[in-house]
């Protein structure tokens, strides 16, 4: 039986940014992680936006060694001529953003996490929920018992945190599957930027993530089938059609969805284990981030001083809530200009 400040869950980018900021902040860690590292994970295309994020974290000269392919915004080809959706520029030049072996970041994070005191347990699995009356206390794993002041919980999509609690979810969007794969090779015009294609049932994403290998994600708005999983390759553009695929076709439920309860007595919940949105929304990465640094924030702030704890989850709710709501109403924004928009879109 072992005690912490803090326990996480989950060592991808949400669960690592949490275990350093609050290591920093002088509190005990303990970080768990079911698989041993490297392992798969989507996401290599990062919003210029996590580069200050990625600094604060100790990790920054990793985007400048790692990420030779930079990128300025996409170019969609959705309703009318294609057009390009530059990220912005500031007096320093344009804002690019980053192509990123997730291997790679995910390792250099967890690294930090070790460099800063987190204790991290590898592979270690969160088994059973320990409460003590309605507030949490700590995990128990297949190794050990962790107890802890605080549970963040980073498990991505496997949120399960949330299932061992049955928070209530709030769904904006029918059931969701993204296909995605890899190609081998290289085809202009895809080398220089990525490209999102409106497809008659929904869109395509191409991205090439590094020199020789070529990333593509069909979403389909009215479900998927069996059917519609084999075709998803084959609705990539003519000129990729010779390319060999690297890897096996994968799916992932991207269901819009969050957490009506992302912090409670003793827990935050962090990244995709909080929220999530396909992947048309385009910052996954940066948002596993960004909630990872405020939860911390909220734990120090909650530990230093008892009596603001509920103040300090309230705010987190309210700023997690608020942003899901804003990326949700742009999506169906855009989601409404597609030629074939979702049927289950509401009219504004
Ligand atoms: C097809 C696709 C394409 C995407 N493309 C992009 C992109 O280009 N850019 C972008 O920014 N985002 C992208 N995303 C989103 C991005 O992948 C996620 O938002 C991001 O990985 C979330 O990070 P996370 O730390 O919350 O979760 P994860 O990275 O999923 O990490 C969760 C970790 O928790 C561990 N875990 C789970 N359960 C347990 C348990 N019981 N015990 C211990 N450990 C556990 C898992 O093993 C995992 O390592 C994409 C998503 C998909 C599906």
């Amino acid at each position: 039986m072992k005690h912490f400040d803090v326990v996480v869950i989950g060592a991808g980018p949400a669960g690592c940014a949490s275990a350093i900021c609050c290591a920093r902040r002088g509190l005990r860690v303990a970080l768990i992680e079911r698989q041993r590292f490297p392992r798969f994970r989507p996401g290599e295309s990062l919003h210029p936006g996590i580069e200050p994020l990625l600094q604060q974290l100790g990790v920054g000269n990793l985007l400048h060694a790692q990420a030779t392919l930079r990128f300025e915004g996409q170019w969609v080809h959705w309703n009318g001529p294609p057009r390009f959706n530059a990220f912005g520029a500031d007096a320093n030049g344009s804002w690019r953003g980053f192509q990123v072996s997730r291997a790679q970041l995910d390792g250099a994070l967890l690294q930090q996490a070790a460099s800063a005191g987190v204790q991290v347990q590898q592979p270690c699995r969160a088994r059973k929920l320990l409460t003590h009356g309605h507030r949490v206390i700590g995990v128990e794993t297949d190794r050990d018992c962790l107890y802890a002041s605080y549970l963040i919980d980073a498990s991505g999509a496997a949120g399960w945190l949330g299932r061992q609690l049955q928070l209530t979810e709030q769904f904006a969007s029918p059931a969701l599957v993204a296909r995605y794969g890899y190609l081998r090779g290289c085809v202009e015009p895809y080398a220089s930027h990525p490209h999102l294609h409106a497809t008659p049932d929904g869109w395509t994403w191409l991205a090439q993530v590094e020199a020789q290998l070529l990333h593509w994600t069909h979403l389909s708005f009215e479900g998927d089938s069996l059917h519609a999983s084999a075709l998803s390759a084959r609705r990539l553009p003519e000129t990729l059609r010779a390319l060999p695929q690297e890897g096996p076709t994968r799916g992932a439920d991207v269901t819009w969805r969050h957490s009506a309860a992302v912090a409670g007595e003793g827990y935050f919940l962090v990244g995709d284990a909080a929220s999530r949105l396909d992947p048309a929304s385009s910052h996954g990465v940066l948002k596993a981030l960004m909630s990872a640094m405020q939860a911390a924030q909220a734990v120090h702030d909650g530990l230093l001083h008892p009596p603001l704890q509920n103040l300090a989850q309230a705010q987190y709710q309210r700023w997690l809530g608020a942003w899901f709501e804003h990326d949700v109403a742009h999506l169906r924004r855009f989601y409404r200009q597609h030629p074939c928009p979702p049927r289950w879109l509401s009219p504004d």
